[in-house]
């Protein structure tokens, strides 16, 4: 196991506000500085002591995701979400989840489309957080069954996000020694709107049989989740230029 240590609380500052300018959303922009300067004081030691991460584990309840052979994504993704909620709070961080069961957000008194309400509430929630950085998981399936391999898809008008993106998908093959794929721009509502670096991760192809297998596996859910925890760990702690 790698020990990383966390970075100057500037640097967690930096990271922070780097995409702000992304969304209009003066009001929580100025709540999260004054959180940020509180985490500085009440630094723990622990690597990611003062560090606040959402994880979004895709879809849920009416919703299953993309499904083969009776594995729904809906499932898959919430297991390595639990994995890596577990690593994150072992290395000191506060960690919050858009959900913690097999539930879809449909709460909010919000008109429109159920996915629309659904994601109104999964920003709501990230708003809410004050984040330092949010990672979305998921799982693909095409028609074509040899496609496979977890990557990463980051906000193209977010350098953060990208490096993020990046070093996840690093310790993805790193870790998984299956994907030589490579981090990638992609134009999802969570991305554009969450304010701070954030990442989708697609974890893998449930369309294809072997691939299907491992993301079924609780032991695999944890190694992916393990090379997501080392992504970010990096990320902390490095400068960004
Ligand atoms: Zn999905």
């Amino acid at each position: 196991m790698r020990v990383v240590f966390v970075s100057s609380p500037a640097l967690i500052k930096t990271i922070r506000i780097s995409c702000v300018a992304l969304v209009l959303l003066g009001a929580l922009f100025f709540a999260g500085i004054f959180t940020a300067n509180s985490r500085a004081v009440t630094s723990t030691g622990l690597p990611l002591s003062g560090i606040t991460v959402v994880i979004d584990p895709g879809h849920g309840g009416y919703d299953p995701g993309v499904t083969r052979d009776n594995i729904e994504e809906k499932n898959v993704v919430l297991g390595i979400s639990y994995a890596l909620r577990d690593y994150l709070q072992t290395g000191g961080a506060r960690v919050v989840m858009t959900r913690e069961s097999d539930r879809d957000l449909l709460v909010l008194p919000t008109a429109g489309p159920k996915k629309k309400q659904d994601m109104k509430h999964r920003l709501f929630i990230i708003h809410s957080a004050s984040p330092d950085l949010v990672v979305s998981i998921h799982a693909n399936a095409i028609s074509a069954p040899r496609w496979r391999g977890a990557q990463v898809f980051y906000n193209a008008d977010c350098e953060t996000g990208k490096r993020l993106a990046e070093l996840i998908q690093t310790e993805l093959a790193n870790v998984l020694k299956n994907t030589d794929r490579q981090a990638k721009p992609g134009n999802y509502l969570i991305l554009n709107e969450a304010g701070v670096p954030a990442v989708l991760v697609e974890s893998g192809f449930l369309s294809n049989p072997a691939e299907r297998e491992l993301l079924s596996d609780e032991e695999y859910q944890s190694q992916l989740a393990w090379a997501v925890y080392l992504g970010i760990t990096r990320f902390l702690n490095t400068p960004s230029s």
